[in-house]
């Protein structure tokens, strides 16, 4: 998708502080960071939202919340708890049009979310 701000990331047209990619996912940190941990995955593969999914997407998914579970360790927050979530459309705060797992931590997290 030439006009997407995360593909414009993994193709390398715009900047991104990039903590772990490999064939299918790619993760930087956030540029507005909600807590002092704030990255996000990305799947290489340009999905909208969580609701153009499909079943062929599974391992896909799985694999953006495995390397989560990477970069929580590496950053020393997998022990005090860290929140990985994505937003789905505007209601929910959706800005960027390409899935993205926020991984949150470093910091006390509420709940629920506001
Ligand atoms: P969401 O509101 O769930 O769609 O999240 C989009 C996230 O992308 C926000 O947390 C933004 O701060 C972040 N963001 C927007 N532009 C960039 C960028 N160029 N590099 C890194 N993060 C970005
Ligand atoms: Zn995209």
């Amino acid at each position: 998708m030439s006009d997407c701000l995360f593909c414009k990331i993994i193709n390398g047209e715009i900047p991104g502080e990039i903590v772990y990619q490999d064939d299918d996912v790619l993760a930087f940190r956030d540029i507005n960071p909600q807590a002092p941990l704030h990255v996000l995955v990305i799947p290489r593969k340009h999905i909208p939202t969580i609701n153009d999914l499909d079943s062929g997407d599974a391992e896909l998914v799985g694999k953006m919340y495995l390397a989560a579970k990477k970069i929580a360790a590496e950053e020393g927050v997998a022990e005090a708890g860290y929140r990985a979530l994505m937003n789905c459309n505007a209601g929910a705060g959706q800005t960027v049009f390409h899935i993205h797992l926020h991984v949150l931590g470093g910091r006390s997290l509420g709940w629920p979310p506001g």
